[in-house]
């Protein structure tokens, strides 16, 4: 069982995905990365330096919340990871401040990443203010605009957005543009890679500085109950906070897992992004794994109401860990996104990131079928605020603005009627 824990193998895969298909330039460019980094993982001096910024700068150990209020609507016993509460209000920093350490230690005085919409950019541009380094996102065009006030966080930031105008002018682009720039321009530039994507040693470096979030889950849960937990639920975009929580539970056999991903507006191909549903084996910037595609191999469109969950791509360990059954992948709708956002902040007095409210449908949609009176740790991987004017324009669009009822403890967690299509409470 522990097998697993001890994934990727010394040419990064994770089984029959991971790997790195990239350019021959970049061959050695990531060789120096994975050198860095295992040596630097040895290394106490930049150990304590990593923890003690964790602690000092992005306010860990964030909390693990009983969330009782939500707990006995749903009768079970549920706990929040507060990654909502990390500085800059996501799980993205966790990883940003280790890579620019990593950055640091190589003696790359340039940062660059992709951002799509902007959270990974500004946890990077923060990162890089931090250690004092040169910094350029590059962001679609289409992003931009969708998301300007992120972009001028990352300007006041000191960092420079440079606009991707091919394609689609998204996320997929801003990766590929960020890319070319580093087999350019490695000599004295780093790329720090957003989620647990990408060619290794990305999958396996993002994963273990996401981990803090299972390590310190370990602990608290251990604390307050005196046991593990019964089951984990976070959302999987690229898949990073996932396999953050997930990866220091692994090896505890009885702990069940959900990734839950973004079934968007309905199952057809451009529709959502369940890659586990309606992606099969390939391989996108550098990593195989399940990708989203048309029958010739074309990386399909994706939709989700929510841009952090918005990828053709997953990442190649929840590849692995899918075809070994170890975790389970389930999709919700934005529908759904959208009630448990509502539900978790009349619920909780908590607004969840869209990304985070995914996690929280997907607990609400498998509360009936949990063993009675289950434990529950639910991450909450960032907060909503920079989610309000999105929400706002859904319920506007589809007329429920208004028609969610105040009293959730009256409520049910029924099936959807007719004219209740985007009702609060509807998981079908
Ligand atoms: C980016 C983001 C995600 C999705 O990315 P993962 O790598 O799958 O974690 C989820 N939640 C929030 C708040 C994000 O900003």
């Amino acid at each position: 069982m522990d097998k697993m824990s001890k994934m990727p193998d010394k040419r990064g895969r994770f089984g029959s995905y991971g790997g790195a298909f990239v350019p021959e330039t970049l061959v050695p460019v990531l060789r120096e990365l994975e050198k860095t980094y295992r040596a630097a993982i040895k290394d106490k001096t930049f150990i304590s330096e990593y923890k003690n910024l964790l602690r000092d700068y992005v306010g860990r150990p964030t909390p693990l919340y009983p969330a009782e209020r939500l707990s006995s609507e749903l009768g079970h016993k549920i706990y929040l990871k507060r990654e909502d509460l990390c500085h800059t209000g996501a799980h993205k920093i966790n990883n940003s401040i280790g890579q620019a350490m990593l950055a640091v230690r190589m003696g790359k005085t340039r940062i660059i990443a992709e951002t799509g919409a902007g959270q990974h950019g500004v946890a990077t541009a923060t990162a890089a203010a931090r250690f004092g380094l040169q910094c350029d996102i590059y962001m679609g065009e289409v992003d931009m605009d969708r998301q300007s006030l992120n972009v001028t966080r990352m300007e006041l930031l000191g960092a420079r957005v440079i606009p991707v105008k091919v394609g689609q002018k998204t996320l997929k682009e801003a990766v590929s543009a960020a890319i070319r720039d580093w087999v350019a321009n490695s000599g004295h530039t780093h790329y720090i890679l957003g989620s647990a994507l990408g060619p290794h040693p990305f999958p396996m470096i993002v994963r273990d500085f996401q981990s803090c979030i299972g390590k310190e889950s370990i602990m608290q849960i251990k604390k307050t109950e005196k046991k593990l937990p019964d089951v984990l639920i976070a959302c999987v975009g690229g898949g990073s906070n996932s396999i953050g929580l997930f990866h220091p539970f692994l090896k505890f056999s009885p702990v069940r897992m959900i990734g839950v991903e973004a079934g968007g507006s309905g199952s057809g191909l451009g529709e959502h992004a369940a890659r586990f549903s309606g992606g099969r084996t390939g391989i996108l910037q550098g990593t195989k794994t399940y990708v989203l595609q048309d029958e010739f191999g074309q990386i399909a469109l994706t939709h989700s109401v929510s841009a952090g969950l918005d990828y053709a791509a997953v990442g190649p360990e929840h590849a692995f860990l899918k075809d070994a059954g170890r975790v389970e992948y389930m999709k919700v709708s934005d529908d759904d996104a959208i009630a448990a956002f509502q539900i978790l902040s009349k619920t909780e007095g908590i607004l969840p990131a869209l990304e985070s409210a995914h996690a929280i449908a997907g607990l609400i949609k498998m509360a009936p079928s949990l063993t009675p009176k289950s434990t529950v740790i639910v991450n909450l991987s960032g907060r909503g605020d920079k989610d309000v004017e999105q929400v706002k324009k859904f319920l506007n669009k589809n007329l429920r603005l208004n028609a969610f009822p105040d009293d959730v403890s009256n409520a049910e967690f029924s099936p959807q009627s007719p004219e209740n299509q985007i009702g609060a409470y509807s998981f079908a």
